[in-house]
């Protein structure tokens, strides 16, 4: 295992979004000019993976259940559906097949050139900033779920080939805690990303998915954190205009006797809410602020309670650097945040260092897949990332 003093900066300046800022003895030394674009690896690169996906005419639609097994809760959402029909339409009146091609739901080929061109056509038709994003978020969904059909596993979001499913071991959650995942489009079906992880290990209950731009799934978030009261719900987020609190100012004057006395009242109701914010760091501002403009329309209030960790170097002592390191940050936030947890009198006695445990060992779990997989497919394991980012 190589030790986090063997390698200082070099690999905490190599995350991403948002450990690094949860570092607070770290962010200072950083170079901040620089430091989402020297990630190392990501799994990447769609041009040498053969990989095609063929959606023919009238088998594009998503039932409920295909799109429950990716890892969500929700109804399979009506912007993706309307995008999925006008696909199937756009492939009726063109000569083209409908084809994806390599990793993350690219189309190609003749179908994605008329597509091109249509979707550009339909975005500029939007009236407003909101129907744009509603729009790319659906989009990008959509061409994921499609291009990915057949071909990922649906519950570890690897090639079928490399599911790393047999290896994972699940472990409840505290029924007191509930994970959001507040995920960027782009980084849905990611085999890199970590954030599936929470609810691989934990379950769909406890830690979900909420799609950034999906209404079905910002209002299934939404009502629940409404159920639960503003007094339990924080962002882990390093608020750079707001004073954050540290794990310990937030929570050590939590008290759970009366929910200790009563387990019937340890439902959704009386759940802490932690919403994690899954996306690449230029993305996570948007959505920062997005989720800051809802919880003013709720509440009222300007700033949503962030929480800042403080254990971001000594988690990587436990983490061996690995491909794909750049997205480890969502599962890395919240071994932090358990670990922390832990840490305080009034969490100890709910098993919080365990169930960091058991997330910490489906990431690596997860990094030997993905290494395993580089391996085998002769690349590198040290090959920088390339970005982008932007829409369209
Ligand atoms: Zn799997």
């Amino acid at each position: 295992m190589l030790i986090f003093a063997t390698r200082p900066l070099s690999f905490i300046s190599s995350f991403h979004f948002p450990l690094q800022q949860f570092c607070n003895n770290t962010v200072t030394s950083m170079d901040s000019s620089k430091p989402f674009s020297t990630t190392m690896a990501a799994d990447h690169s769609s041009s040498r993976e053969s990989h095609k996906v063929v959606v023919s005419n009238g088998e594009a639609a998503i039932s409920l259940e295909e799109w429950r097994g990716w890892g969500t809760t929700s109804t399979v959402p009506s912007m993706v559906t309307q995008v999925v029909e006008d696909l199937n339409m756009l492939e009726k009146n063109v000569d083209a097949q409908m084809v994806f091609g390599g990793n993350h739901g690219k189309l190609s080929g003749d179908f994605k050139v008329q597509e091109d061109k249509k979707h550009r056509a339909k975005y500029q038709s939007l009236g407003d900033s909101e129907q744009k994003l509603q729009f790319f978020s659906a989009r990008q969904i959509a061409c994921r779920v499609l291009g990915s059909r057949g071909y990922l596993c649906q519950k570890c979001w690897l090639c079928s080939g490399d599911c790393m499913c047999s290896k994972l071991i699940t472990c409840p959650l505290w029924n007191r805690m509930r994970f959001w995942l507040y995920m960027h489009p782009k980084d849905f079906l990611r085999q890199n990303n970590t954030g599936k992880l929470l609810w691989q290990v934990f379950g769909v209950h406890a830690a979900s998915l909420c799609l950034y731009g999906i209404t079905e799934h910002e209002d299934m978030m939404w009502d629940a954190l409404k159920l639960a009261g503003k007094d339990k719900v924080w962002c882990l987020y390093p608020n750079k205009n707001a004073p954050t609190n540290s794990v310990k100012d937030s929570m050590a004057g939590l008290s759970f006797a009366n929910v200790e006395n009563h387990p019937e009242m340890a439902d959704v109701a009386h759940s802490l809410n932690f919403i994690l914010i899954d996306g690449t760091w230029s993305n996570s501002g948007a959505m920062f602020s997005r989720l800051k403009d809802r919880y003013k329309v709720m509440w009222g209030e300007e700033e949503i309670p962030c929480i800042t960790l403080n254990t971001g170097a000594s988690l990587m002592h436990k983490l061996r650097p690995q491909p794909s390191w750049d997205r480890t940050c969502t599962a890395a936030a919240a071994i932090g945040l358990l670990d922390e947890l832990h840490d305080l009198p009034n969490f100890v006695s709910h098993g919080l260092d365990n169930q960091a445990k058991a997330l910490e060992d489906a990431v690596e779990v997860l990094f030997e897949a993905l290494t395993t997989r580089r391996l085998r497919m002769g690349r590198s394991i040290t090959r920088k990332e390339r970005h982008n980012h932007d829409i369209f």
